[in-house]
């Protein structure tokens, strides 16, 4: 039986079902699966013959224990990922001989938040059901997420969904993408002021507890365990199209709050035969830096071509310091109570060889995003996302056996940033087909100030 536990050690234990919905742990901490669980060679070999919707139902269900029926999840499973656009889900595209680009962009909002998000929306939607609840699903993005989660719970009848963005502070492509969402389970709201801002309206109004337990609110930002699962399966169905596993891979995978590369992490514990797994990161570079000097120090965010990895601290990088501190819940605690203090953690000396063992980091300026993005369109005709740029251009730097394929997770579609990919190549990426009369929706968002009181009345008014 699967069980998942705080990293701090002292919130209850709970079951797959129950960590799905509590989203953080009570102590604070973030929950991890009790135990790894491991594919052995021949398991991994037999997934070189299944769809994608059935790779994804054979590593989700190692986790799930007994809290989802086998025929619900295959359901569930299946329809996350037929609303994709491209017949083998996550394609591999080829850039050179052995450079491999996996094209994470073909769900609803033309980015790999998708692969999570949907599935999570219609896994929350099937928990509700059968616990005769509602739900409030709230949220704060500066960019993809909203988007994602909109796409992934709009109308789902067990559940409402708020969405804060930055007022004018989110590109126009991504505030569309919300706010022409039309269901009236979506409820968008602008906020007067930041991301921080948002986010610290969202961490209050959780904090509540008569709102949150009234309301049964609940988070689908990347600490939830369901979303990190998800992405598990790309890495898995990656890497045996290129031969595993017989043949080792490489990943390089633009990051910011460590989800898509700790479902990396995961993906080899599970057995996967992973060379080099690479930390992309762009001048934000808090990862990169505690890589190299085995301490994790907070500095301003700084905005950048990559929009969507402008983060200072990673919170699921709590769940790789668990990992490399041997699940030890008491050290966690004293570290994020260090870390609140003085902005500023030290590794002990085995973690932190841990660390550089297990994975490689590399910085990519905006000025190295831009070039690589022309030279790979020179050269290959493909045009990148300034994300999947990051990517690139960390594994073209770091990489130590050339002969090792790399696949570089390509986070996001061009045309979600235009401008960036248009400086750097010419070219104005084009919208896909069933986007193209995106900015001719009608749109419906409320402004609302930097306040919670008054985003709690809006929210008490529509549910
Ligand atoms: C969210 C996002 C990332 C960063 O992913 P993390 O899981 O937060 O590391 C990278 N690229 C794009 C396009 C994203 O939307």
């Amino acid at each position: 039986m699967t069980r998942y536990i705080s990293t701090r050690g002292t919130a209850p234990t709970l079951s797959f079902e129950e960590a799905v919905l509590a989203g953080l742990a009570t102590d604070g901490g973030l929950y991890v699966p009790e135990h790894a669980q491991e594919f052995s060679m021949a398991e991994i070999d037999a997934m070189q013959s299944m769809s994608y919707p059935e790779l994804a139902y054979t590593v989700i269900s190692r986790f799930t224990g007994t809290s989802i029926k086998p025929e619900v999840l295959e359901r569930i499973v299946a329809e996350s990922y037929k609303t994709f656009r491209h017949a083998a889900i996550a394609p591999l595209k080829q850039i050179d001989t052995h450079t491999f680009v996996l094209e994470l962009f073909h769900g609803p909002t033309l980015a790999f938040k998708d692969f999570a998000l949907q599935f999570l929306g219609r896994l929350l939607d099937h928990i509700l059901d059968k616990r005769e609840q509602k739900s409030v699903v709230i949220g704060a993005t500066s960019g993809d997420t909203g988007s994602a989660a909109i796409a992934g719970c709009q109308g789902r009848k067990n559940m409402d969904i708020f969405i804060l963005h930055p007022k004018g502070r989110v590109s126009e492509v991504q505030r569309r993408q919300m706010t022409s969402v039309a269901d009236k389970n979506v409820h968008n709201i602008a906020i007067e002021g930041t991301f921080d801002d948002c986010q610290d309206i969202v961490k209050a109004l959780f904090a509540e507890k008569d709102f949150r337990e009234k309301n049964h609110l609940t988070a689908v930002n990347s600490i939830n365990w369901a979303r990190i699962l998800a992405q598990v399966v790309y890495y898995f169905y990656s890497a045996v199209a290129l031969g595993a596993p017989a043949k080792n891979v490489s990943f390089s995978v633009p990051t910011g709050n460590f989800g898509d590369i700790y479902a990396g992490h995961i993906a080899r514990r599970m057995g996967l035969g992973i060379e080099q797994l690479v930390i992309a990161t762009n001048k934000n570079d808090i990862l990169t830096r505690c890589l190299q000097t085995g301490v994790y120090e907070l500095e301003g965010v700084s905005p950048s071509l990559s929009p969507s990895m402008d983060i200072q601290v990673s919170s699921n990088f709590e769940r790789l310091l668990f990992d490399l501190y041997d699940c030890n819940g008491e050290a966690i605690t004293e570290m994020m109570a260090e870390f609140k203090k003085n902005k500023k953690i030290t590794l002990s000396p085995l973690a932190w060889n841990r660390l550089k063992a297990e994975f490689t980091a590399c910085a990519i300026s905006d000025e190295d995003t831009k070039k690589t993005i022309a030279t790979t369109f020179n050269t290959t005709g493909e045009l990148l996302d300034p994300h999947t740029a990051v990517g690139l251009a960390a594994a073209q730097r770091v990489r130590k056996n050339t002969s090792i394929p790399m696949i570089v997770l390509a986070t996001a579609h061009p045309s979600k940033f235009p401008d960036a990919v248009k400086e750097a190549s010419t070219i104005t990426p084009e919208l896909p087909p069933h986007m193209k009369d995106l900015f001719s929706r009608p749109e419906a968002y409320e402004t609302l100030p930097n306040d919670v009181s008054a985003v709690k009345k809006f929210i008490e008014s529509k549910i």
